[in-house]
């Protein structure tokens, strides 16, 4: 039995207005709100992991009464429904009142280590802040962001996490690339577990409308609960020290996505965690070739904003403007410059550290560095794959063990010889450097053998939509154990298919969901 304890709707001031219809909210956190029912709902996939988290058997996630409430059509006692209002900059713009369009949070819960959790149903249904969508997502999304969050959690990189995956029996209609092609789809729902779900924009929200009584209240509410270490502190002193806490994480936050390939698609401030996390899989994907401008969004082609190599400086940016929501409560500009500026310098030391552990070098050193230069110039160049360049790194005893990276057979061809040279500097300052006997075991640790490529996310989908979800299981299978040889799957570990290239959920998404 879930045992919950709902703090965010018993601290914070709701929404007196109980209707569901689309509106602004002001003076309030959150509305009510019920989930709006399903036709037939099905369980058809789940995280064992964070089951047992929360303390539910198999048995408990698996009845009826669970299956309702995981859909939208029952209550469990204790549990309370509710969204609610944030704002945030999209694309770089004020994009005024969001809010959980169509995430209707179930409460928050007490697990048997008496740590708490949020549980979230993202697509739902309606809620006052959609606007004028549907509050529902489809099953590829859904899909998407299950498998997604249980495979950074397993990597080691912060995030929220997936509970369940339920399909709705319902359809959806979407234009997934805004070419005027409306067509039914399958809908799902995903229940989402993370300790808060507050995110920039939820406090850039009351900075914009001048409410510094709830945007203070709110930060009160953030730092008892999630930096209760910060208590001591006091005013403003407080708010900076954790202002700057919230820097760092979300330095550590990119080093790793940095790590592992990973890029968000649409880092939005009201898709930025305040803990840190990763948040919102919408047109995520994973870099497959080494392209430092690379984006899967469709949507940010034009501008490719979210690239790969632009999410530092992106969230930089993002953590400015939580500054300036900040800046409304007269704390000075200079101290929260002042706490900014940690982020860079965490980003730097993170970065460094990431590096040493993927190239295997025991310390960080400007030789060391210079061969990451010369290392990451050499990937750019031509069509490698990341995942397994770092991975082949480890054990790769001749510049030849490296050819199945590429793409391209006409790029090796040409570029081997660089490699090869690149390759020998490499080798060398590893056996001048690096004399441990656990080299290979703690760069495996650093670099995946398995990540959660697009094209494989999509052969789950594609099933799923022919009928076998049996193919999503399977995969978070794999995903479990990133770091981990495991015989016989080593198909999950291929380089993108040439099919792929250029396939919509494989190289493109849009922010349709
Ligand atoms: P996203 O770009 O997915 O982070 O969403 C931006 C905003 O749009 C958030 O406030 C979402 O809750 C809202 N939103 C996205 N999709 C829907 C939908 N289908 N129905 C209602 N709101 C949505
Ligand atoms: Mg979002």
């Amino acid at each position: 039995m879930l045992k919950f304890d709902n703090r965010f709707i018993k601290e914070l001031p709701g929404d007196p207005n109980p209707r569901n219809h689309s509106r602004q909210v002001q003076g309030a956190f959150w509305s009510r709100v019920d989930p709006t029912p399903v036709a037939a709902p099905r369980l058809i996939a789940h995280s064992p992991e964070v089951a047992s988290m929360l303390g539910l058997s198999e048995a408990e996630l698996q009845s009826t009464d669970m299956v309702n409430a995981l859909s939208g059509n029952g209550t469990l006692p204790g549990m309370a429904t509710y969204a609610t209002v944030y704002g945030g900059h999209q694309f770089g713009n004020w994009a005024g009142q969001l809010g959980d369009g169509r995430a209707i949070l179930l409460g928050e819960i007490i697990a048997p280590d008496q740590q708490r959790y949020e549980l979230q149903l993202k697509g739902a249904g309606p809620t006052p802040y959609s606007r004028r969508a549907d509050g529902r997502a489809v099953l590829r999304s859904s899909i998407r962001e299950f498998l997604c969050s249980e495979a950074m959690h397993h990597l080691g990189v912060p995030t929220t996490r997936a509970l369940a995956l339920v399909q709705t029996g319902d359809r959806v209609v979407r234009d997934m690339f805004y070419d005027g092609n409306d067509e039914p789809e399958p809908g799902a729902i995903v229940c989402r577990v993370a300790p808060t779900f507050i995110r920039f924009g939820h406090f850039e929200l009351f900075a914009s409308r001048g409410e510094s009584a709830l945007l203070k209240e709110l930060i009160d509410f953030t730092i008892k609960h999630y930096f209760p270490q910060l208590l001591p502190l006091q005013d403003n002193e407080r708010i900076i020290a954790w202002y700057g806490e919230v820097c760092e994480r979300t330095a550590k936050l990119i080093a790793q996505w940095m790590r592992v390939g990973f890029v968000h698609g649409v880092m939005n401030t009201d898709n930025m965690s305040i803990l840190g996390l990763t948040i919102d899989y919408g047109p995520y994907g994973w870099i497959d070739n080494f392209d430092p401008g690379w984006t899967p969004n469709t949507t940010d082609a034009g501008g490719k904003r979210y690239a790969y190599g632009r999410q530092p400086g992106v969230a930089q940016w993002n953590l400015g403007r939580l500054a300036d929501a900040l800046s409304t409560l007269d704390i000075p500009s200079e101290d929260l410059q002042g706490a900014l500026a940690k982020f860079e310098s965490t980003y730097a030391v993170e970065i460094k550290r990431v590096f040493a552990n993927k190239f295997g070098f025991k310390t960080w050193s400007d030789k060391g560095g210079e061969i990451v230069d010369a290392a990451f110039a050499l990937l750019s160049a031509s069509e490698i794959d990341m995942t397994i360049f770092f991975r082949r790194l480890a054990t790769a005893a001749t510049v030849d063990d490296f050819k199945d990276a590429f793409y391209l057979d006409g790029e090796w061809a040409t570029e081997r010889e660089k490699f090869a040279v690149w390759f020998g500097h490499y080798s060398a300052l590893i056996a001048a450097e690096n004399d441990e006997e656990n080299r290979v075991e703690h760069m495996n640790a650093a670099n995946p053998k398995y990540v959660l490529r697009n094209y494989l996310a999509q052969q789950a989908i594609d099933a799923a939509h022919e009928g076998d979800t049996s193919k999503i299981s399977e995969l978070l299978d794999v995903m479990r154990r990133p770091y981990d040889e495991q015989p016989g799957f080593e198909g999950f570990a291929e380089k993108r298919p040439d099919w792929a290239r250029h396939k919509a959920g494989c190289s493109m998404l849009s922010c349709s969901s």
